[in-house]
């Protein structure tokens, strides 16, 4: 086992001219901790992870790697291992050339690195193809090449930006879990970039939110899904169902007319969020209980052991998860939505830049953005 190198990003900043890319972002990455940085295209990800390797220069801040500053230390050398999206693979050479070649770089001896190559194909289950040449590989073998080349040299931290996103689903999954059980083998220290929300929460201990060169929240995949801080983490993390509205004296009145209580909310625009397995679909025979919404079934899928049903209503359309265990409402039912009145998170609606409505497109369809690129 590696003892992982242990992270701190200090009040890290990047300007581009007079834009932000990454604007004062304060992040501690414990030792052996898998730790993803999520957000949308644009968010500062890259910029980030290009700061901790040494690429991209920070305009103001520090790179803390074991109680070292390494802030101005060249790429080559922190000792890290990259993995990105695309494999950068040599393609005259073979696959064991191609993960010898860093070790080569280090002034390794031929010998020993041609054992620490087959070693190293070995975690990524590819020691029979090391006499392939790249081209003859499919593209998730090219990128558990480019992985074992990124751990030949048994680095501390591993850094990997994007690195599933050519693939296809099926593969990326695979590759996921081969990533999890290499992490917790290995003991290694991994900062991993992703847009893909359901990646992250499959694969990290904790996730830093990022939007627009920020850090909205830092938590665990439970915690970020179960008490967002912001109505941007609410939104980006899992699906949710919004309702626009109004508070004033600690209620939510939505635009659709429906009343919840908001204790301790500030008066003002405001937007309630409702995980979609929080929802209860009543028929309209049932009496209404205080939080309920009216509407009709648009849709009902089948998810094998679930029900994904969407129901239009005054506030939009809502989406409802739900067991199979009672009959399932029909299209065109009409029926009544009713949930617990702490299943709502109330969240100021700001009007500032950081909550525009992009974020609002990006977020809803969280299954679709997970295919994208
Ligand atoms: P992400 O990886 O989250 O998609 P990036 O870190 O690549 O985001 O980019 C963050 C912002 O910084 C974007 O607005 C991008 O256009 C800008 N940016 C990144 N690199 C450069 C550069 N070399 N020159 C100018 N602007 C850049
Ligand atoms: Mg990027």
């Amino acid at each position: 086992m590696i003892s992982g190198a242990e992270l701190r990003l200090s009040e890290l900043v990047k300007r581009y001219g007079g834009a932000s890319a990454v604007d004062r972002i304060n992040l501690d990455v414990a030792s052996g901790e898998f730790l993803t940085l999520l957000g949308p295209s644009g968010s500062g990800k890259t910029t980030t992870l290009s700061m901790i390797a040494g690429f991209t220069e920070p305009s103001a801040g520090r790179v803390v790697c074991d109680g070292q500053e390494i802030t101005s230390v060249p790429p080559h050398k922190r000792g890290l291992g990259m993995v990105f999206q695309n494999y950068s693979l040599f393609p005259h050479l073979t696959v064991r050339e191609n993960v010898e070649f860093p070790l080569r770089q280090r002034g390794v001896a031929k010998a020993k690195r041609s054992e620490q190559a087959l070693q190293a194909l070995e975690l990524v289950e590819l020691r029979e193809r090391a006499n392939a040449k790249p081209g003859q590989l499919s593209g998730g073998q090219q990128q558990r090449v480019a992985l074992a080349r990124a751990l030949v040299f048994e680095p501390r931290l591993l850094l990997m930006d994007e690195p599933f996103g050519a693939l296809d689903r099926a593969l990326r999954e695979r590759l996921q879990i081969e990533l999890r059980r290499l992490h917790k083998e290995l003991g290694i220290t991994v900062v991993f970039v992703t847009h893909d929300q359901e990646e992250a929460l499959t694969l990290s201990d904790r996730i830093a939110v990022f939007n627009e060169g920020r850090i909205e929240q830092v938590g665990t995949p439970a915690e970020l899904y179960e008490r967002p801080e912001t109505l941007f983490v609410a939104r980006f993390i899992g699906e949710s169902n919004s309702l626009q509205g109004q508070v004033t004296e600690e209620r939510f009145q939505s635009e659709g007319g429906v009343s919840i209580p908001a204790p301790g909310a500030v008066d003002g625009p405001s937007v309630a969020i409702i995980r979609p397995e929080r929802l209860r679909v009543l028929n309209t025979r049932v009496e209404a209980e205080e939080c309920a919404l009216h509407g009709r079934v648009r849709d009902v899928t089948f998810l094998g052991a679930q029900l994904r049903i969407e129901i239009d209503t005054p506030d939009g359309i809502m989406i409802v998860r739900t067991g199979t265990e009672n009959p399932a409402p029909q299209s065109g039912d009409a029926v009544q939505l009713s949930w617990l009145p702490g299943a709502a998170a109330i969240f100021p609606h700001r009007k500032d830049a950081r909550e525009t409505s992009s974020s609002w497109t990006e977020t809803l369809a969280p299954s679709t953005s997970s295919s994208q690129s």
